[in-house]
């Protein structure tokens, strides 16, 4: 990036002479000082010379010998005269030596072009206007000419990066300097104080078509256009980037010249022409620019390669993307392998103990934002070393993997059965009730129970004790719940032990108020509701039930839905303790006196079990009709048990 202050501040920056910025003003006024504009261009011998030789050349046409200014200025008239003394002085400019010397030229060659394009089209768009076109094009790319001398190197390597890349200048100006030298032009111009339409045109010079079409029908707004069909012009005869600027150039003359491809053509090769007789003029080669039929096949060989880039680039993304996919489509398989094969017990093929602990963890995060209970079980073989020890270890084996087995078609789905260690079992529950906890424990107690075994024609009686632990995890996530309930639950196994085995026992890290409420939510559930009524028996909706994610909506919402909380007191709870997760959310509630512990109970029944949710699932599981359903749904919605119970405030 470069400070655009260097420009700004620079010694070298162009100025203007004083004798071209004066021909400028008398031109542009109402009444011309004839006598002042010969004594002006008299008075500068080196710009008076040059007039007279441009006024006897082929440019002007001018039949008899002219061989005084008096004579010029009243042939050609003020403002070409004018003009030509400005074109005189930057023609000074822009005839540099040195290693730029090249782009010096180019951006005169470059000027001269843009000067015969808007006198060309300025007949037909901006007709009026005189030479004022002529200087317009000669000025709008001041600012290229500025930076070239201001900051050359820094500009030079733009011009490389231009030249290398086929791309647009201004905008590999912006990307490597931070501006852009059509800035520059109209800044400058403005410093000069030359007339706003100049100064605007050249603003405007790479507006977009659409705004350019915009602008008001004005003189000023013509001469804007025919600025930009110019600038596109030395764009088209000059730029590597030919292909986009013949685009370009189509599109402005069609929209404001309303000129089809054969009307194109003669322009083109009028300006051609024209430049061939300013370069006399201005003493610059122009046979650097090609012939018309050149700069056409240029542009298009140019348009016709950016079309095939643009083609393989999608192509090459689309492939990338495919093998992406692929690579990632494989990967996922292969990690799903070696998962499988690290997170399976090798004996049992239950999971093993680490990816027990990792699905613990997730669990009670789970639980802690929703504030549902979690519960684990821990189950030991009783006697297992006389097991082993009476009729040997391979046989303990075989009593191992059935055991497991057991376990696993016994639990849900959604319960993870794991190895825990040796002859050590454990089942994680998730969003379990109390009772389900027990009798779960207590049905995995009876399977093992009635297993058969036999070992060379002796029955060996196998049984397991379990120990149960449940917990809600506290909104404190520093805590280890995890750890404290697998312990609890360890603690109760070794209860059951004691007691004489084959038995279960259970402990909870729950409080009465979570007790209360749990038992609460799981009678208010519309699963619960369902089979009351007398509507399902368990085992054929327990499909539907286990196919039921936990509803997400966060209680505060669900409650005010139910016209149980106001925003008011919702606000109060949330100021106190911040955004809690349900059943928390309930005991700050109920602790500040908003809800009855049957509501809170309520309300967490209905937020982990989505009514609208179990109802399309007891449908889609061919249950009910959809009519049945939404039957059941209504009168479960209509007595909304508690929603109007809100207890007194005390
Ligand atoms: P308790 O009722 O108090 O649990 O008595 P127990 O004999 O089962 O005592 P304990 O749990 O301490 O014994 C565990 C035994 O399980 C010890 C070990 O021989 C056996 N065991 C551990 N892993 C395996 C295994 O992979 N295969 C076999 N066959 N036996 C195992
Ligand atoms: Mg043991
Ligand atoms: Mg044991």
């Amino acid at each position: 990036m470069v400070d655009p202050s260097r420009v700004w501040k620079s010694k070298t920056l162009p100025s203007l002479p004083t004798v071209a910025v004066r021909l400028l003003e008398i031109a542009a006024s109402p009444e011309v000082d004839f006598k002042e504009v010969v004594k002006l261009v008299g008075s500068d011998a080196a710009i008076a010379a040059k007039i007279l030789r441009a006024s006897n050349s082929s440019y002007f046409g001018v039949r008899a010998e002219v061989t005084s200014i008096d004579q010029a200025v009243a042939l050609l008239g003020t403002s070409t005269v004018a003009s030509l003394a400005l074109s005189f002085s930057l023609a000074q400019n822009a005839m540099a030596k040195g290693p730029l010397a090249e782009r010096f030229r180019e951006y005169w060659r470059k000027s001269i072009v843009q000067a015969c394009a808007a006198e060309i089209i300025g007949n037909e768009i901006a007709k009026g206007l005189g030479a004022e076109n002529f200087v317009t094009g000669l000025l709008i790319d001041i600012g290229h000419l500025a930076m070239l001398k201001t900051v050359p190197e820094e500009f030079a390597a733009v011009l490389d990066r231009v030249e290398e890349e086929r791309r647009d200048l201004v905008e590999v100006e912006r990307q490597l300097l931070g501006f852009d030298h059509v800035e520059v032009s109209a800044k400058l111009l403005e410093n000069w104080s030359l007339p706003a339409s100049i100064v605007e045109a050249a603003r405007l010079q790479a507006a977009e078509p659409d705004a350019l079409a915009a602008l008001p029908d004005t003189p000023e707004s013509r001469l804007c256009r025919a600025a930009a069909v110019a600038s596109t012009t030395g764009d088209y005869f000059c730029s590597v980037n030919n292909g986009p600027s013949l685009d370009r150039l189509r599109h402005l003359c069609r929209a404001f010249a309303e000129m089809d491809e054969a009307r194109l053509h003669v322009f083109v090769e009028q300006v051609r022409e024209r430049v061939e007789q300013a370069g006399d003029l201005f003493n610059v080669d122009m046979s650097e620019i090609g012939s018309p039929a050149d700069l056409m096949s240029a542009a298009s060989e140019h348009l016709a390669m950016l079309a095939v880039q643009a083609q393989a680039a999608s192509v090459e993304a689309e492939v990338r993307g495919m093998a992406a996919e692929m690579k990632r489509r494989d990967l996922e398989q292969q990690n799903r392998e070696l998962r499988q094969q690290s997170v399976r017990d090798v004996l049992t093929r239950l999971y093993n103990r680490g990816f027990f602990e990792e699905s613990l963890d997730r669990e009670v995060e789970r639980c802690r934002r929703t504030a549902q209970p979690f519960a684990v079980l821990f189950s030991d073989i009783d006697h297992f070393k006389n097991v082993n020890d009476t009729h040997g270890h391979q046989f303990g084996d075989q009593v191992l993997t059935a055991v497991a087995g057991a376990f696993e078609e016994t639990v849900r789905k959604s319960d993870v059965v794991a190895r825990y260690g040796g002859e050590e079992f454990v089942v994680l529950l998730p969003s379990p009730t109390e009772k389900g906890v027990l009798r779960l424990a207590e049905r995995l107690r009876e399977r093992v129970e009635s297993l058969e075994f036999q070992h060379e024609g002796v029955d060996v009686p196998v049984t397991v004790s379990i120990g149960a632990a449940w917990a809600v995890p506290g909104h404190d996530e520093e805590d280890d719940i995890a750890e404290q309930v697998v312990a609890l639950a360890d603690e109760a196994m070794y209860e059951a032990k004691r007691n004489g085995r084959n038995q279960v026992s259970m402990r909870g890290l729950v409080s009465e108020f979570e007790r209360q409420v749990l038992r609460m939510s799981v009678t208010s559930r519309f699963s619960r509701w369902l089979v009351t009524k007398g509507h399902f028996d368990v085992p054929s909706i327990a499909p539907a039930i286990l196919d039921c994610q936990p509803n997400d909506v966060s209680m505060g919402e669900l409650a005010v839905r139910y016209d149980m909380l106001s925003e008011s007191s919702i606000d109060r709870i949330v100021a106190q303790q911040g955004e809690l997760p349900g059943l928390r959310f309930g005991e700050v509630a109920h602790r500040l006196k908003l809800l009855a512990v049957e509501q809170v109970g309520w309300l967490l029944g209905q937020q982990q079990e989505s009514v609208t949710d179990l109802a399309a699932l007891v449908v889609e599981h061919g249950l009910a009709s959809q009519h049945v359903v939404d039957e059941h749904r209504n009168a479960y919605l209509a007595q909304a048990p508690l929603s109007t119970q809100r207890p007194a405030v005390v």
